[in-house]
């Protein structure tokens, strides 16, 4: 049996990535999981999160996911979400700004009824996963 499995991971823009690795970690709806070649086929839903990856080389990469779909076959993991990133692609600048504005909604949520609270819980959320990916990013380049 081969030894790596295909990961696809796309939005409705772009493929974000498309690659062979030795194993997949995501962020499921009930968990952390990981896929190795030959898993047993599943499909998931995903939380907000990060989607860790290690190359065939070894390398480890980190890929922020706005939650969706994953499907786990055999030789390969497909992952749908509205929105990802690699981490080498995250704007800090503007992730901090989201984070602001979400942060912000929810404080004017109690004194008015127009704020959408799952909206700004969301996208908060979204902040803080692309925060909490990028952060790393400067750990490891330290
Ligand atoms: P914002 O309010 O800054 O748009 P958002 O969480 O609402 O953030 P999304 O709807 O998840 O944004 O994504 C819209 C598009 O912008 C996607 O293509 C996504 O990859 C990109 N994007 C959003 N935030 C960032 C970021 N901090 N760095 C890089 N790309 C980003």
């Amino acid at each position: 049996m081969a030894k790596n499995i295909k990961l696809e991971i796309v939005t409705p823009d772009k493929a974000v990535v498309s690659e062979e690795v030795q194993i997949v970690m995501a962020p499921g709806a009930l968990g952390e999981f990981g896929v190795l070649v030959g898993h047993t086929p599943f499909l998931t839903t995903l939380k907000v999160g990060i989607v860790r990856y290690v190359e065939a080389d070894g390398q480890e990469r980190r890929v922020f996911v706005s939650g969706g779909f994953a499907e786990a076959l055999p030789d390969k993991v497909t992952i749908l979400a509205e929105s990802a990133e690699r981490r080498r692609d995250i704007d800090l600048e503007r992730a901090k700004a989201a984070l602001e504005r979400a942060q912000k909604r929810l404080a004017e949520e109690a004194r008015k009824e127009e704020v959408d609270y799952t909206r700004a819980r969301a996208a908060l959320e979204r902040a803080l996963q692309r925060l909490r990916i990028a952060e790393t990013r400067r750990r490891e380049a330290a």
